[in-house]
């Protein structure tokens, strides 16, 4: 019989799926839980539920459900455009693409730029999408060992040869919070050469309130290499529908699209995005909350004496010391049974870290009353 696997393209046989965390039904059929009772605290999700705009925005669109969604985004680039704009920048409907996920740009912009046995650089300890993407392209993929967990800017540029074609930044970064402030970006788009693109993941954007903290679109008119993504999945409640996007010179938008998959955002995604968008009321008390929610985290780890990398997502991620005698995959293993779903991330090299997503206030309690428990 033949091997199928060897049949595969060589880079994608040695490809490994992405692991998402853990759903609550499969931990529910694991355990003999109810699903009720458990806590998933393990996606960066906003535990508000979705706005209430986006439920009624939904709803509309059902009688045209029949029908193929605007593949071009009409609506939803217009609101953009008004949402984005700053007063020393306009951005027009030309420069965005819209994503099945934020995650589908990464992929675009993988698919036009680079070619088997270029190179692409990002940080040690980043998203673990931007390997993914590269490798299936068959990039040769540069991690830049880390400062303190988060990108070491310098070193980066520094990695940047005749072969590298992107260079990831993400900002704050996944999974360990860790930002990057004006001068420190600026001082590294001046380094770039301008034909690397440099690609911005600004997946948290919303939930950051640093006054040094950049705005990735003030930096589109002086580097037209520049990308950057941003997500309905996480401050805007709405993962499961699967909409992000891209901005960018327009030129890269109009490359972009030629790789795009047409309708790749349905139609229900597309209204929730443009409903959500307008309710700043739900955006202000997702950051009300996960702003409570991360000053409890944090006293309860200092309490624990648990090590913590400060963060400005809305997750953080702590570590299990060596004086605790268990190790992180023990605690997680020990959270799972007690209904409580976490983070591990040795996959992102730090095995003895758990990255947990700020919850509600009665869901970040009881993984606290759980850790409690863990460790005596
Ligand atoms: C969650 C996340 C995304 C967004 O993924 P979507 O495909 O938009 O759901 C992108 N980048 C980072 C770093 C993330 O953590």
């Amino acid at each position: 019989m033949t091997n199928m696997i060897e049949q595969a393209r060589s880079n994608i046989q040695q490809l490994r799926p992405y692991q998402p965390g853990k759903p609550i039904d499969e931990l529910a059929r694991e355990m003999g839980l109810n699903a009720e009772d458990i806590v998933k605290l393990a996606s960066n999700e906003n535990p508000l539920g979705p706005s209430p705009k986006a439920l009624e925005a939904i709803q509309a669109e059902f009688a045209e459900l029949t029908r193929y969604p605007d593949g071009n985004g009409f609506e939803l680039k217009k609101a953009l455009c008004e949402k984005l704009g700053t007063v020393n920048y306009k951005i027009g409907p030309e420069q965005l693409t819209l994503g099945n996920g934020s995650s589908d740009i990464l992929e675009f912009i993988v698919k036009v730029f680079v070619s088997a046995g270029d190179e692409v650089v990002f940080s040690q300890h980043a998203f673990a999408i931007y390997a993914l993407v590269s490798k299936m392209q068959g990039a040769e993929c540069i991690a830049v060992p880390a400062k303190d967990y988060g990108h070491d800017l310098d070193a980066m540029a520094d990695a940047i040869t005749d072969k590298t074609r992107i260079v990831f930044v993400t900002n704050p970064n996944n999974p360990t919070g860790t930002w990057l402030n004006k001068t420190e970006l600026s001082d590294f788009l001046n380094k770039v050469p301008s034909n690397v693109i440099v690609l911005l993941d600004e997946a948290y954007f919303e939930y950051v309130d640093e006054a040094e903290y950049p705005n990735g679109i003030d930096y589109l008119a002086q580097y037209p290499n520049l990308v950057i993504t941003r997500t309905f999945s996480k401050a805007y409640g709405l993962a499961s529908l699967r909409v992000g996007y891209g901005i960018s010179h327009p030129d890269v938008a109009d490359l972009m699209n030629r790789v795009r998959p047409p309708f790749n955002v349905n139609s229900m995604a597309l209204a929730a995005a443009v409903a959500t968008l307008s309710d700043d009321e739900y955006v202000d008390a997702s950051k009300k909350l996960n702003d409570d929610g991360l000053k409890y985290l944090i006293a309860e780890f200092d309490r624990l004496g648990l090590p913590y990398i400060p963060s400005v997502g809305n997750f953080i991620s702590f570590e299990i010391p060596a004086e605790k005698n268990i190790s992180a995959a023990d605690v997680n293993q020990k959270l799972l049974q007690a209904g409580v779903i976490v983070r591990p991330v040795a996959n992102y090299e730090m095995p003895n870290h758990l990255r947990v997503s700020v919850g509600t206030g009665a869901e970040n309690k009881a993984f606290i009353e759980a850790m409690n428990k863990i460790l005596g």
